[in-house]
């Protein structure tokens, strides 16, 4: 991936620190949305604490959006460059059953849902649980 990431950071009104553009950087490393353990275990050398204060930074400023897809750890995933993190901008998410690994599917839009309203939505959860590409023989 060749994104500029002090670009993207200040797209989002982040002020691009050395450490926050190696974070970005290494958090667009994955090809699947990460937690905080797997941020830790590919920056061994960088303060837990830091990784923690700016994954919480990026998430406020919707630079990356969180899923929970009920493995029990909250995993992210960097935001497309003209995603608003709102309902509107939602997509469907994919959790692997066998390697537990969680894809982003951006072209998959959360259905309309007709949503009552008496009731004032804030964030939606769209995980679809299945086999991913890479584990499908054990789908049975
Ligand atoms: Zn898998
Ligand atoms: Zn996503």
């Amino acid at each position: 991936m060749s994104e500029n990431v002090e670009i993207l950071l200040q797209a989002r009104d982040i002020k691009p620190t050395a450490m926050r553009m190696l974070i970005l950087k290494n958090m667009l490393g994955f090809s699947r949305a990460f937690s905080l353990a797997d941020l830790e275990t590919v920056m061994e050398t960088v303060d837990k604490s830091t990784i923690f204060r700016t994954i919480i930074l990026f998430h406020e400023k919707q630079l990356i959006h969180s899923i929970d897809d009920g493995s029990g750890a909250i995993k992210y995933s960097v935001c497309s460059s003209n995603c608003s993190c709102s309902i509107g901008d939602s997509h469907a998410h994919f959790y692997c059953l066998h390697c537990n690994k969680t894809f982003c599917l951006e072209k998959v839009a959360v259905p309309d849902l007709n949503f009552p309203d008496n009731l004032v939505p804030v964030s939606i959860n769209f995980v679809i649980k299945g086999f991913c590409e890479d584990c499908k023989m054990f789908a049975t």
